[in-house]
């Protein structure tokens, strides 16, 4: 049998993270009300804090919230926290859904389209950031690997999405500067031209073109660039010194 690519995470085996005992945890539920609407989540609390930096304080000390014992997220999406309350129960992020083919314009009236599946990809990003979980985040770097591989297709001003969630060194920012550096056509350089990018990003991407200028003139597919790539290449917890989430669920 032949060895398939790192990133084909299809193969991967799904185990409940709920099975592993070191994430076991007791039966003492918060809630979260999410959006301008309030919708209301129920998660153990232990799950919600031991995997997010933000709500293990609000829900420590002498916070509010840590009296009313819930949490109040009113800018953030409430199909992304359902994403994230999944993600939280079973380590697989599902982001897909039914009449994701179809696109729908960023701004009215203008002639820029992206897809639905990605609008809540960002909206999941900018959660796990807001949330300080890194492992959602390494977990939404993963989806966007597939949502690009599977797609081959990527949103030219990606790196508006990315930067501003992410800190300088992070891996996430270097998985955007390689995927330009080894996959840009002319028609993304041009695309480039005419886009507002991050000023970090196009220091980023000049002194990464200066050292790779040797493989700068070949675009490689996505594909068969991140094929060479470890799994865990683009993922923060390798600077934070902490383990993988896929090692955490059991992948
Ligand atoms: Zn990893």
């Amino acid at each position: 049998m032949t060895e398939g690519p790192k990133y084909a995470y299809q193969l991967i085996r799904n185990t409940l993270r709920l099975t592993n005992d070191k994430y076991s945890f007791d039966f003492e539920v918060v809630g979260v009300l999410v959006g301008p609407s309030g919708e209301k989540f129920t998660i153990h609390k232990t799950l919600l804090v031991t995997s997010s930096s933000f709500c293990k304080a609000a829900l420590s000390g002498d916070w509010k919230e840590a009296a009313e014992k819930s949490i109040k997220l009113p800018d953030h999406d409430a199909e992304a926290f359902g994403i994230y309350v999944k993600w939280l129960y079973t380590g697989r992020m599902y982001i897909t859904k039914e009449g994701d083919d179809s696109t729908e314009e960023k701004e009215p009236g203008k002639k820029k389209y992206y897809s639905r599946e990605f609008s809540r990809w960002l909206d999941c990003y900018q959660l796990g950031d807001y949330l300080q979980d890194p492992d959602f985040k390494d977990a939404a770097i993963d989806s966007l690997i597939d949502l690009t591989i599977g797609d081959k297709w990527w949103p030219v001003d990606l790196p508006n999405y990315v930067y501003p969630y992410s800190t300088p060194k992070s891996p996430h920012r270097r998985f955007v500067v390689d995927l330009g550096i080894n996959c840009f056509s002319k028609d993304h350089v041009q695309g480039i031209r005419s886009a507002e990018m991050p000023h970090e990003y196009m220091k980023d991407l000049l002194v990464a073109s200066y050292e790779h200028k040797e493989i700068w003139t070949k675009a490689l597919s996505i594909k068969s660039w991140l094929e060479s790539k470890d799994a865990c290449e683009y993922h923060e917890h390798k600077t934070h010194g902490t383990g993988c989430y896929k090692t955490k669920y059991g992948y």
